[in-house]
């Protein structure tokens, strides 16, 4: 099942269902669920809700998308993302020739960092250059992880049950304030640095756990990054199980699971994004998220 955020003509603002075929919305509260948001929902949102609204669905009316202008699916977590660093073997090398000092790892444990999202940029949204602070603007396509329930303590090979879902996350990374200071905290988290989209697809829709899943990324029209989402370094339930180890992560925590390579620091010379350049991060069996830099 897909889960968007919309806003309709006489329906208001708020959670929504993507038919399978992209062809018809139906909002949340048309089902009789009356929540603001998708992050308030999601723990409802359980198996057997979805296959009772898989039911109802067929006996309702629905619009078309372009009826609808579509927000990210969560526009404004309540808690700031989590994300992995140097997560895939390629982008690693690359990184470490970029900057030793800054990105070298022996992949011993994974390195986990969080990110400031207070407002996430939807698909068609802009990417925000802040050229007055930021001369080497950078993307990462991502996997991200939405949890479905509280998770903690989770044994290993358990995580599957607290996923709720996927979406694609652009990571966009300003790489000389990240590596100015000692943590990358900052050069992730400024506005407009976190493209989220265009929808979240339940992890039932996927055969594998974790997914494997192509993983692509394009700057105006010319690929960049292309890798598997199974060649991460630390997969989704190590990481579950790893960070819910004393710790609860709460449903509706997003997880970035890192990029492969083909960032623009990786290039030789590297090559940087500027205002008016457009990035399109794909993956499969999820969709597209395309955005402008605005300068
Ligand atoms: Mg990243």
């Amino acid at each position: 099942m897909r889960f968007v955020t919309c806003s309709l003509p006489g329906a208001g603002s708020g959670p929504a269902i993507l038919s399978p075929d992209g062809t018809a919305v139906t909002p949340l509260h048309w089902l009789g669920l009356d929540y603001d948001t998708l992050w308030e929902a999601i723990p409802f949102l359980t198996p057997q809700v979805r296959s009772g609204l898989s039911l109802a669905l067929t006996g309702l009316p629905s619009l078309p998308p372009d009826m609808a202008t579509f927000s990210s699916p969560i526009p404004a977590p309540a808690q700031d993302v989590i994300c992995l660093g140097i997560n895939y073997m390629d982008h690693s090398d690359e990184a470490e020739k970029y900057s030793a000092e800054a990105f070298a790892t022996r992949h011993q444990d994974a390195i986990y960092f969080s990110k400031r999202v207070t407002q996430a940029v939807p698909d068609g949204g802009f990417i925000e250059a802040h050229t007055d602070l930021v001369q080497k603007l950078d993307y990462e396509c991502e996997l991200a992880v939405v949890l479905g329930k509280d998770a903690r303590d989770v044994p290993a090979g358990q995580s599957r049950e607290y996923v709720f879902g996927y979406t694609i996350l652009n990571d966009v990374s300003a790489r000389d304030v990240q590596t100015a200071h000692k943590q990358w905290y900052f050069g992730k988290s400024l506005d407009g640095f976190t493209p989220m989209g265009p929808c979240i697809v339940t992890a039932d829709e996927f055969d594998t756990y974790p997914p494997r899943l192509g993983i692509r990324s394009f700057v105006n029209g010319e690929k960049r990054q292309d890798s598997n989402t199974g060649l991460q370094i630390f997969d989704i339930d190590h990481v579950i199980c790893e960070l819910s180890r004393g710790m609860t992560l709460k449903a509706g925590t997003i997880i970035a699971t890192g990029t492969p390579a083909g960032v623009g620091m990786g290039m030789d010379p590297p090559r940087f994004l500027k205002p008016g350049d457009v990035v399109r991060c794909e993956i499969d069996g999820i969709g597209s998220l395309t955005n402008t830099v605005r300068g």
